[in-house]
């Protein structure tokens, strides 16, 4: 898309004032199905990126933030400015509403070279690193004019889930896009949109919703997620779930449905696994328990799990070499990492102390 609105000059003084100078009315119909900013217009190094408010409510998100600040295009976007308000912590439950809505997967099994899988099973989609995953959208009548379908994805579990989603930092910085940040791309359109709540830094996509074609029952939206799940400093292989809403373009929400995602690098391969997990774990629920009160025969039956299980988190110990420029940051990049090492080691222990007596798992957990 090339809009004027895309380029602010570097120095920024007030946005306001470029919004006026820069934008004709109908121009901001063209760019934004939302309504025009209801939110007051500031500028942008005020109200967006402050490091230190970035610090604040990011807690236990380390510093990455602040480190991607010194990266930052300077054409931050009209389009930041008009988002819907959002809740601090999106809503996962899935809402069919007077629409209907609707999801639908591909069916395409289990293969070794399958790169976008979904398991009714499990409600997860596995898929691999920017690839894309087709997705049918079906709704029962006739939506309201310039609807949108939004793509938000939220940390799975509530220890995680304040944390906003993003991409890491290194899969950040070969990225040269605006929307670099984004983990969830939606294809084929040129009227994708790129949002960040201003209040909540979540992250979110859309794309107006289009009527089903001649003969056809749903439209297809195309989704892809540009880091893995084991990403160091990104999703650092916490579970996430995609979530997609329907919208008014005043941001109403008709109908929600969400999924789980998991990025790797063989979803056939990880889909099998996990849903064989799965079987395994329901039928076998009352012998695991029995066998938490006997550990001794547990022992080398768990100890022979975890180790099949982490062939899963091989790639994640392969060692990589990254050149930094600047003490600075390098200072940084290696505190980033130390802290991510300790959580790693913590992390490992924790889950063993949980699940060791109980089934075991692939690292999306
Ligand atoms: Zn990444």
């Amino acid at each position: 898309m090339d809009q004027p609105v895309l380029e602010l000059p570097l120095s920024q003084g007030s946005f306001s004032e470029l919004w006026a100078g820069m934008v004709t009315s109908s121009d901001v119909g063209a760019l934004c199905p939302q309504p025009v900013p209801t939110l007051p217009l500031v500028s942008a190094s005020e109200e967006t990126w402050g490091p230190q408010e970035q610090l604040q409510l990011l807690g236990s998100d380390f510093q990455f933030d602040l480190l991607m600040d010194e990266e930052l295009p300077a054409d931050v976007t009209a389009k930041d400015f008009v988002n819907p308000p959002s809740s601090t912590v999106p809503v996962t439950t899935d809402y069919p509403g007077a629409y209907s809505f609707e999801l639908q997967f591909q069916n395409s099994g289990m293969a070794k070279s399958v790169t976008s899988t979904y398991s009714e099973k499990l409600k997860k989609l596995f898929c691999q690193l920017a690839k894309t995953t087709p997705i049918e959208v079906l709704v029962s009548e006739e939506l309201p004019q310039g609807a949108v379908l939004r793509a938000t994805a939220v940390y799975k579990k509530s220890d995680h889930v304040a944390d906003v989603v993003k991409r890491c930092p290194h899969h950040q910085t070969e990225d040269s896009s605006d929307n670099r940040s984004h983990l969830i791309r939606l294809e084929g359109s040129q009227l994708v949109q790129y949002f960040e709540d201003p209040n909540t830094l979540r992250q979110s996509v859309t794309v107006p919703y289009e009527p089903p074609q001649l003969g056809s029952k749903h439209t297809t939206i195309l989704l892809s997620f540009m880091c893995n799940s084991s990403c160091m400093g990104g999703m650092n292989r916490r579970p996430i779930l995609t979530i997609l809403t329907l919208e008014t373009p005043e941001g109403l929400v008709l109908g929600r449905r969400s999924f789980e995602v998991r990025v790797c690098a063989c979803p056939g391969r990880d889909r099998k696994t996990e849903e064989e997990n799965a079987g395994k774990t329901q039928s076998g629920s009352k012998q695991t328990k029995k066998r938490k009160s006997a550990p001794a025969p547990n022992t080398s039956n768990s100890v022979k799990k975890v180790r099949s299980s982490s062939s899963g988190e091989e790639e994640d110990k392969e060692v990589f070499t990254l050149h930094v420029r600047g003490r600075e940051r390098y200072e940084m990049l290696k505190k980033i990492n130390a802290g991510l090492e300790l959580l790693d080691t913590d992390g490992k222990r924790t889950k063993q102390e949980k699940k060791f007596p109980k089934k075991d798992k692939s690292d999306s957990d």
